[in-house]
C-alpha cells in the first residue's frame, strides 16, 4: 500500500463503516481534502448548525455507535497540526461547544480533537476537527463510547 498517497487527506485504515470507506475511496481518487470548504458539500450531507470565523459546526455523517448526539466542529482552513490553529479560534470553539450543550440540553458527554500524523491520531480525515459527543446511555445495548488514539 502506498501510504504516502492515501494518507495525505484521509486514512482509509481508520474508516469505520462500509459507506464511509466507499466515500473515502472517492476522496482518495479525487486527491483532495473532504473537510476543506470547497469540497465539504460534496461529501458531507448534514446540516451546518453554526458557522463562525474559524469553525463550522455540523452533525457527524457517521456517528459513533451508541451516541445520542455526535457533532463535528471543522476548522475552516486546511490544518493538520495544532500549531497551525489560530489560538483565538479556541474561544470560538468553546462558544460553539457551549451552544451545543445548551441547544441539545446535553447532561454530559465529551469532546476530543485528534491532530497530526494519522498513525498516531487514528484520525480518518486529516484536517483538524473536534468530535462532540453525548453517549446514548439509555440504549438497551449501550457500550461506552471510546475515542481511539493511535492506529493499531
Ligand atoms: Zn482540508
Amino acid at each position: 500500500m502506498n501510504k504516502k498517497n492515501t494518507q495525505q487527506f484521509v486514512d482509509l485504515d481508520n474508516a469505520r463503516e462500509d459507506e464511509q470507506k466507499q466515500v473515502m475511496q472517492e476522496i482518495i481518487t479525487a486527491d483532495h481534502c473532504p473537510f476543506c470548504l470547497e469540497n465539504l458539500r460534496k461529501y458531507h450531507k448534514q446540516p451546518i448548525l453554526k458557522e463562525g470565523k474559524y469553525w463550522i459546526l455540523t452533525k457527524n455523517q457517521w456517528p459513533y455507535k451508541y451516541t445520542k448526539i455526535h457533532l463535528l466542529a471543522i476548522y475552516k482552513e486546511h490544518a493538520t497540526k495544532l500549531s497551525e490553529l489560530d489560538p483565538q479560534s479556541g474561544v470560538e470553539l468553546l462558544q460553539f461547544m457551549q451552544w451545543a450543550e445548551r441547544e441539545h440540553k446535553i447532561p454530559g458527554g465529551g469532546w476530543a480533537m485528534r491532530f497530526g500524523d494519522t498513525n498516531y491520531s487514528a484520525g480518518t480525515v486529516n484536517h483538524l476537527h473536534v468530535q462532540f459527543i453525548q453517549p446514548d446511555i439509555e440504549h438497551p445495548e449501550f457500550e461506552p463510547v471510546r475515542i481511539k488514539l493511535g492506529k493499531g
